[in-house]
């Protein structure tokens, strides 16, 4: 399996073949400001200790404080939450929203764990890191496996520890607990303002066959967003399998049978299949909404769709990438795919700086604005370079980056 925060590097060095930055900007991008690793201990039900490890990475903080989620995964380690912080930064700003790059992590599977334990482990967290995260400091999130209940048992602990009760801490919280609307579709819609920005230029039909990997928080408000839209949602998977039928899967029912028996599959009308024919299956747009290294130099040849939008952070390999470009198969990356949920996130960090709350109306002309400027952006210098949608989304990051080290001298 290929290690996450070396593609990233290799994704630095390309873009930086295309068109030339500092050195010291390069240099210092290379490594982040700090890793924090602690032990959690947390009393289980059966009456034993158990010590977790948790992990804060914070990246690079030119443009402003950190910012990113926290993901959950028993697969989770150092080396993960580096790169998926080091994709912050430059989220952040293919974006322009006024945050840097940070990631947290704990190696768990939520999933084992009683709600009094994930709650005693959450706040075990956010006790332990305290002193290194703040409004104006570090701002975390949601991200794999974890949700606004969980943001808000952190934020809870936080104003606890710190007497700070604003809430901007932490975002991605309940909207009952100072959460922002739309910032629970927001990564889906962000990558939908994107599409819709460059359907037509990427040659992608009106009506769009769309298969999902991943039916978590981003896979499954996607599937709902482009059904909405016209489009015909033939695939998804989970953790246990995966699905497909030609005439469509209707998302509500999906989720309602999800919630019911657990996972995806076996859902009426539909064909089981296995979680590799799902990334290969008959679509025209393929959105992998799951984790990294999914679209790999050993799938890649097999690959249907014309175009890919990442929802998830780091799906596809430099390798994949390349046989992508020979192909003429344009990757939509994930730090302009995906952006939509950590610019909606900013909008709530700044509604509780300054006491407000907007309305969702409100929320999602602004995050449509922002998507769709940057995407023509990011397309337009991609065609000007000769070069594909993520080195020019690195392009414009760096630039962006580049500026604010340089004013700040
Ligand atoms: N975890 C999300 C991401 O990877 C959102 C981060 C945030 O909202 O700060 O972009």
């Amino acid at each position: 399996m290929s290690n996450p925060f070396q593609n990233a590097m290799t994704q630095l060095a390309r873009a930086f073949s295309v068109q030339s930055f500092s050195q010291t900007v390069i240099d210092q991008l290379m490594q982040p400001n700090r890793q924090i690793r602690v032990a959690i201990p947390v009393v289980m039900d059966d009456g034993s200790t158990r010590l977790f490890e948790g992990y804060r990475v914070q990246h690079n903080n030119w443009r402003g404080p950190y910012k990113g989620g926290i993901r959950y995964h028993e697969q989770t380690d150092i080396e993960e939450v580096k790169a998926l912080a080091f994709w912050m930064t430059l989220k952040c700003a293919v974006v322009n929203i006024p945050m840097g790059g940070g990631k947290g992590g704990i190696t768990v599977n939520p999933k084992l764990l009683s709600a009094r334990e994930l709650e005693a482990l959450s706040r075990g967290w956010m006790r332990t890191m305290h002193d290194v995260v703040g409004p104006k400091k570090d701002v975390p999130a949601p991200d794999v496996n974890t949700t606004p209940q969980i943001m808000a048992w952190m934020a809870d602990e936080y104003a606890k520890m710190t007497g700070d009760f604003s809430g901007a801490v932490i975002t991605g919280k309940p909207i009952e607990n100072g959460g922002s609307q739309g910032r629970g579709t927001a990564t889906a819609q962000g990558g939908f303002y994107v599409f819709d920005a460059l359907r037509e230029k990427l040659g992608l039909p009106l009506v769009c066959r769309v298969a999902i990997q991943g039916f978590g928080n981003a896979g499954s408000h996607a599937a709902e967003l482009w059904t909405r839209a016209g489009h015909v949602f033939v695939a998804t998977s989970d953790s246990k399998g995966a699905i497909y039928c030609e005439a469509g899967i209707d998302p509500k029912k999906l989720e309602e049978h999800k919630k019911a028996t657990g996972s995806v599959m076996n859902f009426e009308g539909s064909t089981n299949i296995s979680q590799q024919d799902l990334l290969v299956c008959d679509c025209d747009l393929l959105i992998p909404a799951a984790l990294e290294n999914q679209l790999t130099k050993e799938n890649v040849g097999q690959v249907k769709a014309r175009a890919i939008l990442e929802l998830a952070n780091g799906p596809t390999t430099p390798e994949a990438d390349d046989s992508f470009f020979e192909r003429n198969i344009p990757v939509i990356p994930d730090i302009l795919a995906n952006a939509g949920g950590v610019t909606v996130s900013t909008f709530e960090w700044e509604q509780n700086l300054k006491g407000e709350h907007w309305s969702e109306e409100d929320v999602f002309k602004r995050l449509k604005e922002i998507m769709a400027r940057e995407a023509q952006n990011i397309f337009d210098s991609a065609l000007a370079r000769k070069t594909d949608l993520r080195r020019a989304a690195f392009i414009v990051a760096l630039d962006r980056l580049e500026t604010a080290f340089v004013n700040k001298k």
